[in-house]
This record gives C-alpha cells, structure tokens and sequence, in this order.
C-alpha cells in the first residue's frame, strides 16, 4: 500500500467562476492563479502523485507555461491517475479537508464528493470530504485544501 499527500492555496478575486472539486459553486469571488483555480483537485493531484513518488503538480504543469492558464484541473488529476496506475496501483480511498471563510461547502458536499468520486473512478463513499473556517488564521481571502490519498497494489 501507499499513502500520499497534498496540499494547496489560492487567493480569492471577484468576478472569476468558483471550482472547486470540478464544481461550480455560486459565489461572488473565483479562485485566482493557476489553471481554473480548482484548490482541492490541485491537492489531490499532488496527493496521488506523492503517492508514487512522481513529480508534483507544479513541476508536470508549470504555473509560468501559458498553456495551463484557465485550464480544467481535472487535466491534471487524470495524469495524476493514470501515473499512479502505470505505476501500479489502484485507489482505496481520499480524503480532504477544506479551510474557507465563504462560501458554505455544506450545500455542496454531496455534488462535490460526487464529482470528485467520478473523477477518479472510486465510490462517492470512498472521498472524504470536511469544510472548515480559517478560525484565527488571517486567511480570509484565500481557500486551502489538505487531501491524502491511499493505494494499493492492483491485482
Ligand atoms: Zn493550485
């Protein structure tokens, strides 16, 4: 078996679409930066590439090549997938935690954990998935996401 783990950030910015998991959710503010911004598919990415020991996100897809600008996030947990089954492995399961102050992920959680389970070909109760507020942390204007992962060896 192995275990990988990944984590994320962006900055919110007005008036840009709101991903996360492959879901667009309704909010005045997207998440900025690299690709379309998706802060908890990013560290998902990096979770099942850590798990096999590959390069990470930034490294496969890099932030400065034009090409990733806008680009759906689910690009990159697929090669994320299909290098962890290359290497020969199979998920068992996901989880994550998410660190925003707004909107509400609950609302959410079933379609998120519904998008990210047909992402990567698993149960929907085999993602994990927690919403939590930046309590104390001065990170308002930013979302976090932590995953890990676990995988076996497939048969
Ligand atoms: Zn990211």
């Amino acid at each position: 078996m192995r275990i990988g783990y990944g984590w994320d950030s962006h900055e919110f910015k007005a008036g840009i679409p709101l991903r996360i998991g492959g879901v667009t959710l309704p909010h005045s503010h997207g998440l900025g930066g690299h690709s379309d911004g998706d802060v908890l598919l990013h560290a998902l990415t990096d979770a099942l590439l850590g798990a096999v020991a590959a390069p990470d996100i930034g490294t496969l897809f890099p932030p400065s090549d034009a090409k990733w600008k806008g680009a759906d996030s689910a690009v990159f947990l697929r090669e994320a997938l299909a290098r962890a089954s290359a290497a020969g492995y199979s998920i068992i399961n996901v989880d994550s935690t998410l660190i925003l102050a707004a909107p509400k992920i609950g609302p959410h959680a079933a379609a998120i954990r519904e998008s990210v389970a047909k992402l990567l070909n698993i149960p929907s109760n085999c993602v994990g998935l927690k919403a939590k507020t930046p309590e104390g942390m001065g990170t308002d204007n930013a979302a976090i996401a932590h995953a890990v992962v676990l995988l076996r060896e497939k048969p």
